[in-house]
């Protein structure tokens, strides 16, 4: 069983359903990136079609399958050339344009973004798509918000990469308008994630979490940390999010490749401690693009993430447009299982802190593990309805597996990213505790988890089926 989750994001690559359906096998959430894709609804392949496509498949596996969907968030991109991407080579000349209309060409580079022309120099280096094509400022025509430039490290550059000088903050603050517009849409198609893209600060956070309040959108939101501007308020970030991802495709553009890991760890395990989720993204099967097996290097990041204490691990290029999907959710999977192996032995001897419980839930969470580490317990269930019990349950990094019965749906799909949590759909049509008991007995024993004789803990609330109410753990021979 592995207890890391996969998050694999969605692209022309797995659009097919017999590909997906494989893919959707062994990931936990499947992820959209809004940075790419149209909701034009004449296109064939737009995002509405897609979140339903995965919704259906989701249905047919019976598995919940939770959607993440990432918002562009305030990043400036270039816009599509003619022909979807254009040769640049090295010592040539381009020039970039600012302007606001939607202009195509094959020639010139166009960016929607007049507001920050004024803040670029001649000599600054502008860093397109992550940086792998790079560009110096040669000359600047303020009447006609142009920049010449010298082609420093050329390639193929393809349209909508994003767009960056370095050492300077050019963008703009706040949650944008076309960021809303899209939390609005989001929240009328049943997604479980909204991923926020380029946080600078928690207000950034709150601005979203308002937008879904407005329109009683019970959807949770991810901060992307993939700015140095958002550590230095890591903390409130994480504290207005539900979870927490260290997107280090961007994140690294600016702390640079020595510092990257530091980060990740550090993240990590604020966010857990924080009782948030934590995901780690970007490049992590990246040779699988093209290769149908991953690099040592590839296995050794995957397996240092799970070590870190990551909730889940992120597919990116690898499952959208990689010419193996399956194979590398399959590799992940494996890499995973095998690292959690060298989970436990870490954790053992870490003291639970007693002093951080500030509610009923978590007392009963923290009971629950330190009496399931001590008792040799084979389980814990949570009967829960919001999933907050399983939350807590997982923030404590065991590897003992924790069941959340739970009869909402959105709830099932919403623990799929909790680290160690499997959900089981439980209808609770009966109303004494001991007929629940015996529902669990029977789905557990009778999937062949359990065997007769394990001890487990469960965890419930008073009255059952109220929201936020757990307050009692019992120990049951199965
Ligand atoms: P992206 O986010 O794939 O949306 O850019 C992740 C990252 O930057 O690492
Ligand atoms: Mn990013």
């Amino acid at each position: 069983m592995r207890r890391t989750k996969i998050i694999s994001t969605f692209g022309p690559s797995i659009s097919d359903p017999k590909i997906l359906k494989e893919v959707c096998k062994f990931s936990d959430v499947i992820r959209i990136n809004l940075a790419h894709g149209t909701w034009d609804e004449s296109e064939e392949y737009n995002h509405k079609k897609n979140i339903h496509l995965i919704q259906e498949i989701s249905k047919d596996l019976n598995k919940p399958v939770g959607i993440q969907v990432d918002l562009r968030g305030n990043k400036i991109r270039i816009s599509d050339f003619k022909n979807h991407f254009i040769e640049l080579e090295n010592a040539s000349e381009i020039d970039v344009i600012f302007t606001e209309e939607q202009k195509t060409d094959n020639h010139e580079i166009f960016i929607d973004a007049d507001y920050c022309f004024s803040q670029i120099e001649v000599g600054d280096k502008i860093l397109l798509d992550d940086g792998l094509i790079q560009l110096i400022v040669n000359k600047i025509d303020s009447g006609n918000m142009k920049l010449n430039c010298i082609v420093e490290n050329g390639g193929l550059l393809k349209s909508n990469k994003g767009f960056e000088v370095e050492n300077k903050i050019i963008h703009r603050s706040g949650l944008g308008e076309e960021d809303k517009r899209d939390i609005k849409k989001l929240a009328e198609l049943n997604i479980d994630w909204i991923a926020l893209s380029f946080v600078n600060e928690a207000s950034d956070v709150t601005q979203a979490r308002e937008v879904l309040a407005q329109i009683g959108s019970p959807i949770n939101l991810i901060a992307k940390i993939e700015r140095l501007e958002a550590l230095k308020q890591l903390f409130w970030i994480i504290k207005a999010s539900d979870g927490v991802m260290v997107a280090r495709g961007d994140l690294a553009l600016e702390s640079g490749p020595g510092e990257l890991t530091g980060l990740q760890k550090d993240i990590i395990k604020q966010t857990v401690k924080g009782k948030r989720i934590a995901i780690t993204a970007t490049q992590m099967m990246e040779s699988m693009i093209s290769n149908p097996t991953p690099t040592r290097a590839e296995m050794t990041d995957v397996s240092n993430a799970v070590l870190d204490g990551t909730d889940a691990v992120m597919l990116s290029a690898e499952t959208a447009i990689g010419k193996y999907p399956i194979e590398t959710v399959e590799a992940m999977h494996e890499v995973c299982e095998g690292a959690e192996t060298y989970q436990e032995s870490i954790t053992k001897n870490e003291e639970y802190k007693f002093s951080e419980i500030n509610n009923i839930d978590e007392s009963i969470a923290i009971s629950s593990m330190s009496i399931a580490r001590n008792m040799g317990i084979k389980a814990i269930v949570a009967l829960t309805e919001s999933g907050s019990t399983a939350l807590m349950l997982s923030r404590y990094r065991t590897n003992i597996p924790i069941y959340a019965f739970t009869r909402n749906e959105d709830t099932q799909r919403r623990v799929s990213l909790y680290r160690g949590v499997i959900s089981y759909q439980y209808p609770f049509l009966v109303d004494s505790m001991a007929e629940v008991i015996e529902d669990v007995r029977k789905e557990l024993v009778g999937s062949s988890i359990l065997k007769t004789g394990d001890l487990i803990v469960i965890t419930s609330g008073s009255p059952l089926r109220v929201s936020g109410g757990t307050n009692s753990l019992r120990l049951i021979h199965i």
